[in-house]
């Protein structure tokens, strides 16, 4: 691992695999891995299970000042679930019901300070891979390498089916198509923080290009960031 630890910022659309290449780079790189999707489907998750009004503001702050997020080591999968309120709630997150409101209640601002306070304060020693939306504009404008990751909508709708239907096969096509258009005009065009590739991202448009060939060039430009002098990764 290199003495000279950097932030990782991930952003991008819904389902271009942001995840999958951020945990793997983590666990290459021997750094955390943090998907800040995951908390703002859980404050969703807690805002169905207790009825929260988010149309009021008062009732957000309220619910807000209740919440404690945790990502737990998962000796079985190798990665960390997040916890709401010491409840491992990795298994309910992805359900459609939390995925149609997610994009509403991430577009609150009270939320997004919540989730960023906590995301700064888990950047603070470096050595971190988070993404998101919102991860280079906003929660770490100074990282050190930023990826803006993009891909064919119909690659993605099928990504996002393959993974869905595995869960539940009900699932279909439609649905997911019409969760992600939705999920990502939502995420582009709202007020606070909305999805945009930073000027200093670089592009990373993964249509066609395997897991592995991605992790390599993102291996290499991390490399490349390595100034001299520093040991290699
Ligand atoms: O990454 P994932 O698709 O799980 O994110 C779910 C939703 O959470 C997004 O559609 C977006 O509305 C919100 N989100 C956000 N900012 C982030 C990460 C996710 O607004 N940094």
């Amino acid at each position: 691992m290199s003495a000279h630890k950097i932030i990782i910022a991930i952003d991008g659309f819904s389902s271009c695999g942001k995840s999958t290449l951020a945990r793997e780079l983590a666990a290459r790189l021997g750094y955390s891995y943090i998907d800040s999707g995951a908390m703002y489907r859980a404050i969703t998750l807690y805002f169905l299970r207790n009825q929260v009004d988010y149309s009021d503001h008062s009732a957000v702050l309220a619910a807000l000042a209740n919440i404690n997020l945790t990502f737990v080591f998962n000796e079985q999968s190798q990665g960390s679930d997040i916890h709401l309120n010491d409840e491992n709630v990795e298994p309910y997150i992805r359900d459609m019901i939390v995925s149609e409101k997610v994009s509403e209640v991430s577009a609150i601002r009270e939320v997004r300070s919540f989730a960023v306070a906590q995301q700064k304060r888990m950047g603070r020693k470096k050595g971190i891979v988070m993404d998101g939306r919102d991860i280079g504009t906003a929660v770490f404008p100074h990282a050190e390498l930023k990826i803006f990751m993009t891909a064919e909508p119909e690659v993605r709708v099928m990504r996002r089916f393959k993974e869905m239907y595995a869960a539940n096969p009900h699932t279909t096509i439609e649905d997911v198509r019409h969760n992600l258009e939705l999920r990502d005009y939502i995420d582009s065009t709202r007020e606070e923080s909305p999805l945009h590739q930073a000027e200093d991202a670089i592009l990373l448009d993964n249509s066609n290009l395997s897991k592995e060939k991605q992790l390599e060039m993102v291996m290499d430009w991390v490399k490349s960031l390595t100034p001299k002098g520093e040991p290699a990764i």
